[in-house]
């Protein structure tokens, strides 16, 4: 039996229908009798739609940035409780949990916060009771109790620094694409997927603008060498 966490972006929970893809895709991974712990970001461009909303008040010049990651913060709420949910109209018993009632403790760097200490037990309770824990992305909160976000992109961050904490067998990030290539696939149908690329060469690609993994993940990852795989959410590749 492994433990894996399953992460999967925006793209891949956008609707109720994706959803129940990626609860079958959980199932499965039930079945074949692993552990897993899934990681969600925001259903499709709701953070976006976030951010377009606070726009709106015009609070410049005020210093808003606690009250705008409260803000953010609400598209994964939406994701966990829907995946869970599903997960349990299937009989898997599931829980969603939020940054905080995970205990991913961050500095206060709102909007960018780093992630300084998981503690795993919370996490490893549920699993113990045979729970599938869905644990929101992107957010954690600080020494203090505020919310903090992890910048945009951070649900991969959120991953892979509960991969480490919990010393998973396996990260793996699904998204829609199905591996990473030489360049963006969606946009140059001639790019090749790389079967393998060192953490080295894939912070490099991440912080010259590759979009599939957010550059602080990789670094995570490279930190506590989390064996990290980016796969996709529309097949099995
Ligand atoms: N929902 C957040 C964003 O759009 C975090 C993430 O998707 O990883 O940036
Ligand atoms: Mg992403």
């Amino acid at each position: 039996m492994s433990l894996f966490v399953q992460k999967f972006g925006g793209t891949s929970v956008a609707s109720i229908e994706r959803i129940e893809k990626i609860a079958a895709r959980i199932i499965r991974a039930r079945e074949a009798r692993h552990d897993v712990v899934v990681v969600v970001s925001a259903m499709g461009d709701e953070t976006d739609r976030l951010v377009s909303l606070a726009d709106e008040v015009n609070y410049d010049g005020l210093d808003a940035r606690r009250e705008l990651d409260v803000l953010l913060s609400t598209g994964e709420q939406t994701t966990i409780a829907l995946l869970a949910m599903t997960l349990l109209k299937h009989g898997v018993k599931a829980e969603s949990v939020l940054g905080w009632q995970a205990s991913i403790l961050t500095d206060s760097e709102h909007g960018k916060a780093r992630v300084l200490e998981i503690d795993a037990a919370v996490l490893q309770a549920k699993i113990s009771d045979g729970v599938v824990p869905v644990v929101a992305g992107f957010q954690g909160s600080d020494e203090k109790g505020h919310i903090t976000t992890l910048g945009r992109g951070g649900s991969d961050t959120s991953a892979v620094a509960i991969a480490a904490a919990l010393e998973a067998d396996r990260c793996d990030i699904y998204t829609d694409v199905d591996g990473v290539y030489t360049t963006d696939p969606r946009i140059a149908p001639k790019a090749t997927k790389l079967a393998r690329i060192t953490f080295e060469e894939m912070l490099e690609m991440a912080s010259s603008g590759a979009k599939v993994l957010q550059p602080r993940s990789v670094a995570m990852a490279m930190r506590h060498d989390v064996n990290l795989q980016v796969r996709s959410s529309f097949n099995d590749a």
